[in-house]
């Protein structure tokens, strides 16, 4: 039985003021007091997963051991099937130190020139950790029942050039199956109802914070 959530605040485990806007909305039902980890001070770990879902762990059980409190993180991003799921967990780091997705989503187009195969799906691992004493500091371990992981997709066709600029990062190439406008053209309500995110979010709040 998956531990459900009863306390009153918790850390977003993110630097990313896009993903941290989505993560308030869609936890604002809940009425629980939502601080986002640099507003603590917290440095970004070093993201060394392999998968989604070892990132997001690593992320929230650094933000969870620092400041005590229980921590969300979303680990993120763009799996293109023509590029063998690229880029992946790498996806902010196409976007370089200077967090430039025009350049990345530029790259993205070049290395699927000539390519008829535009499928491209986000995947999205929330990752909730709650502290556990130990001694005078806070364990962790990525198999204790105190850290969950869910994780969401949304499937979807690439579009160039980049169209909108609503949201943040990938969304001005990405329309989601089903629909003739890009995620950077949809607005939040829309994206927040069918995106990788939600999915995910769903998840997360069927088993942790719904009617127990
Ligand atoms: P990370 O999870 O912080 O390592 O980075 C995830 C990266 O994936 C973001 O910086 C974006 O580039 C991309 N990404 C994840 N979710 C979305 C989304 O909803 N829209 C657009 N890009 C996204």
């Amino acid at each position: 039985m998956t531990r459900r959530f009863a306390e009153q605040q918790l850390v977003i485990a993110s630097h990313n003021p896009g993903k941290v806007r989505e993560i308030a909305d869609l936890l604002f039902p809940f009425s629980v007091e939502v601080t986002p980890a640099p507003e603590f001070g917290l440095a970004e770990p070093e993201e060394t997963g392999t998968t989604f879902a070892e990132n997001a762990v690593l992320k929230a059980h650094a933000a969870m051991l620092a400041c005590g409190l229980p921590a969300l993180a979303d680990d993120s991003g763009l799996a293109v099937e023509a590029l063998d799921g690229r880029p992946g967990i790498h996806s902010a780091r196409w976007a370089g130190e200077e967090r430039d997705f025009t350049a990345a989503m530029a790259r993205l187009e070049q290395e699927l020139e000539g390519i008829p195969d535009n499928h491209a799906r986000f995947v999205c691992a929330l990752a909730l950790a709650w502290p556990t004493k130990e001694g005078e500091g806070w364990a962790a371990s990525e198999t204790s029942p105190e850290t969950v992981v869910f994780e969401g997709t949304v499937a979807g066709t690439l579009v160039f050039p980049p169209r909108g600029h609503k949201g943040f990062g990938y969304d001005p190439v990405f329309m989601p199956d089903g629909y003739d406008i890009t995620f950077g053209e949809m607005t939040p309500e829309t994206k927040h109802a069918i995106s990788h995110r939600a999915d995910a979010f769903a998840k997360l709040v069927a088993a942790c914070f719904g009617e127990g």
